[in-house]
């Protein structure tokens, strides 16, 4: 079998990468082995504002200029609703927090998204003694639900494999490269997290950080906004919401833990009074990495061989824009950012 690409690894990055493929009409066959979790169990949430310190998230704007027509198109090909729209209120701790709240929203990245208003609205259930600021134009990708849908997609074309890919099988050729029976130009890898057991990429400075999330059930909370305070409490529909996230840099496992609920659980008693239950635990790795920018470019001696990386906690908004310009970068030879290009790591 001849393939121009193979991918490894079908999260946010590998999903995005794919798409670019497609859309240029090359073959690609993708290998994913459910060794990670990060893009399954991600709250989805697209937000260009950076809520503890009032900034512009890194070309956030850009990124959702790109992002949001990317997962409309999704939805229209796959004949499913992924994003949902909704409001952001982040809860001020502070007369402080309102002042600088009102004094960024004059700023030109940061206007067309906060709302200069302080809200003093009471909503029932919800500890807001300073009250809110609205950011505008957020929501969340139900990334579980896409990445179900896009696997299966795939599957019909049959342009996916569900098994763990061996770096050990891999022979290099002059232009191209043999794993086992397929002959491909180029591989693309994905892993997220994975990506440290990958002999090629592994020198990566990934600062990878655990997160756990809580599905609950509040019958007396009725928001249809994303309330952020001490965790955020993001609303799924007849009174579910999930909660989260928690920052771990310790364990590196997907396993929700006792610790995670109970973190998530004390923290949630400073967010909302009403009684709610807890129907869902899940957890993930994301590929934070050290700079806090994305891992994007091709292999300092095997050129055949890409990354597609470090998406860390925003991959929802950025995938679109880093996989966009990788292809660029590999088919028509655009140079990378420095900022994101792995050149910046090689000694
Ligand atoms: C709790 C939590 C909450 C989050 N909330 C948000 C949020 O609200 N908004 C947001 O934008 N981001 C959020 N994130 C971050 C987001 O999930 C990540 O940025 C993104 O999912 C990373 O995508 P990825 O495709 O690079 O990696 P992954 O999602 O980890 O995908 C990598 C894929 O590669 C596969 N793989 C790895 N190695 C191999 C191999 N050898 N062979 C075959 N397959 C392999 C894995 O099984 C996996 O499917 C959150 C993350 C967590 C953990």
């Amino acid at each position: 079998m001849k393939v121009d690409y193979i991918v490894v690894g079908l999260g946010l990055a590998g999903i995005a990468f794919v798409e670019e493929l497609i859309a240029a009409n090359k073959t690609v066959l993708v290998f994913e082995d459910h060794s990670q979790t990060s893009s399954l169990v991600a709250g989805g949430v697209y937000n260009p504002v950076v809520l503890k310190r009032f900034t512009p998230v890194w070309n956030g704007a850009a990124q959702l200029a790109l992002a949001l027509p990317f997962y409309r198109a999704l939805e229209k090909k796959l004949a499913e609703k992924f994003d949902v729209t909704f409001s952001t209120k982040k809860v001020f701790k502070s007369i402080e927090d309102q002042n600088n709240w009102f004094a960024a929203s004059d700023k030109p990245l940061l206007a067309p998204f906060m709302n200069p208003k302080i809200s003093k609205e009471s909503v029932n259930g919800v500890i807001a003694h300073y009250g809110f600021g609205e950011v505008l134009g957020t929501g969340r990708i139900d990334t579980e639900k896409l990445i179900q849908h896009y696997r299966k997609y795939l599957q019909d074309k049959a342009s996916i494999q569900f098994e763990k890919f061996d770096y050990n099988a891999l022979k290099f050729a002059k232009n191209t490269i043999q794993y086992k029976t397929i002959e491909a130009q180029k591989i693309v890898f994905c892993e997220g997290f994975g990506v440290k057991q990958n002999p090629f990429f592994n020198y990566l400075p990934l600062k990878e950080a655990k997160g756990e999330l809580l599905t609950i059930h509040a019958p007396k909370l009725a928001i249809d906004f994303l309330l952020k305070s001490t965790v955020f409490v993001l609303p799924l529909g007849n009174h579910y919401y999930k909660v989260g996230a928690t920052f771990n840099w310790k364990d590196k496992t997907s396993i929700p833990s006792e610790e995670g609920k109970e973190e998530l659980v004390e923290k949630l008693k400073k967010v909302i009074t009403v009684p709610y239950t807890i129907i869902n635990q899940t957890a993930g790795v994301r590929p934070t990495v050290k700079d806090r920018r994305p891992l994007v470019g091709v292999h300092p001696i095997q050129q055949q061989l890409a990354v597609l990386n470090g998406l860390g906690t925003r991959g929802v908004m950025i995938a679109p824009t880093v996989a966009k310009n990788l292809f660029n970068h590999l088919e028509k030879g655009t140079p990378l950012a420095i900022e994101i290009d792995i050149k910046r790591f090689n000694s």
